[in-house]
Order: structure tokens, then sequence, then C-alpha cells
């Protein structure tokens, strides 16, 4: 069967990711978190001193940096799901705390970090049979995608599910406002940035899961993609 390219955005938190990597399992195809690559750079900038506290990032050092960044996904041998590795080193816990969320717009906002981000993307997805979820996808990284969703969710759940997550990986300091203003500041710097914003693309789809169940989610998600198959695209 021809494969297709499957582009998901839409805002932070609404369960992209969880359905984007069900239906890739599904229909085995590769899935990729382009979040986590953004979150990935995020980490080496706060780990090497190249942002501060209030999310000024050192642009000139950064950018000497920036192609010497590996950002590289594994597939788990339990889970059979990516793991993120920055430049040889797993970093899927450490990318998806609270103090990564924070400061990730600050260098998801950057023209070359974009860039370098999305030739990446790009060439992960050469081959076709990938299903990539995140706020550019469906509008720069893959425009010609066969499948568009643009999925959203109210913000009151979405921070509900942000924080059962965060709960769920033992942390248990952060509350309900924290990740409320988060997610409303992530989503008003996605979606005001001058580069690539998040924005629907003119052909995508839009789901708002906000009172779906995932197995709703997904029986939803998979007719689309038959639809699409059995157009013979
Ligand atoms: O999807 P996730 O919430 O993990 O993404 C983290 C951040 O990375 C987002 O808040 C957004 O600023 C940025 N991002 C982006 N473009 C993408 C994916 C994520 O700007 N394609």
């Amino acid at each position: 069967m021809k494969k297709i390219t499957i582009a998901i955005d839409g805002f932070s938190a609404c369960g992209k990711s969880t359905m984007a990597k069900a239906l890739a399992q599904k229909i085995n195809y590769i899935y990729v978190d382009s979040g986590a690559m953004y979150r990935a750079i995020t980490l080496y900038s706060l780990k090497n001193g190249l942002i501060d506290e209030n999310g000024n990032v050192d642009v000139a050092k950064l950018q000497a940096d920036i192609n010497n960044i590996k950002v590289t996904f594994r597939l788990d041998d339990k889970t059979k799901l990516p793991i993120t590795y920055l430049n040889g080193e797993n970093v899927e816990a450490d990318i998806r705390s609270m103090e990564v969320s924070g400061k990730v717009s600050a260098i998801s906002s950057l023209g070359f970090v974009r860039r370098a981000m999305v030739t990446q993307q790009q060439e992960l997805g050469q081959a076709k049979g990938i299903v990539m979820d995140g706020r550019d996808i469906g509008t720069v990284v893959f425009p010609k995608a066969e499948l568009k969703i643009f999925v959203t969710a109210k913000p009151e759940v979405r921070a509900q599910r942000r924080l059962d997550e965060l709960r769920s990986k033992g942390d248990m300091k952060t509350t309900f406002k924290e990740v409320f203003q988060n997610l409303q500041e992530r989503d008003n710097a996605d979606q005001t940035r001058t580069d690539s914003p998040l924005k629907k693309a003119d052909d995508a789809l839009v789901l708002d899961n906000s009172y779906m169940t995932r197995d709703q989610q997904m029986q939803w998600i998979l007719e689309r993609f038959e639809e699409v198959i059995n157009k013979g695209v």
C-alpha cells in the first residue's frame, strides 16, 4: 500500500502526541515528535548557560553551536516508542520538565533554530510513511502532506491533561495554575511569532477533542486516514 505523510498540528497539550503515536503504531508508520526537538535545543541552552531565567537567549553562541547539536530518536526496546537523545544522551524525561516548558517558546521563535529543525524534520519524512506532530508541520514542514489534522481542545481540559501527565511522572509540585498559565503563554507565543506561527493549514481538518476519549479519537483519525488511502492518493 502506498505510504502517505500525516501532519498533526495544534495547540499545546491537546493530545497531539498521544494521538499521533497511537496512529503511527496502528498503521506501522514512523512517529516524530517535532516539539521534542525544540525542547531538546532548549535543554541544551539551559545546560550550557545560553538562556537566562528571564528567557533571554545568547543568540550568537546558540547560533555558533546549532549545527553541532544533534537531536535524534531511538525506539525503546519495550514500548517501541521513540526516545529523544541530545548529542547521544537520553533526555526524554528532562525535556518534559516545567523548566523546559517555560523557556521553549524563546528558543522555538528563533529563525535559525527553526530552519535547522525543519531541515532535519524534512529529511526524516523523505520516504513518507510518517506521522509528525507540532505547530508548523502542515504549513511549513510538509505543506504537501496528504492528511493534515489541526487539533484543539478547551484550555482547562488541556491544562488538566498536562497536570495529570506531570503527576504520573512524579511531579507533585507543579500546580494547575502554573500549567494553565504556561499553556496560555506558549499558545500566545506560538500564534504570534513572526517565523512560522501556529495556524491551521487551509486544507487541514479540525479536531476538537475536549470531550472525546482516546478510543474515539483513534476511531476518528483512522477513518480520516482510510478516506485518504481509499481516494488512491
Ligand atoms: O509539542 P510540545 O508542546 O512538546 O512543543 C514544545 C514547544 O515547541 C511548543 O510550545 C512550540 O513553541 C515549539 N514547537 C514549534 N514548532 C513545532 C513543534 C513545537 O514551535 N513544530
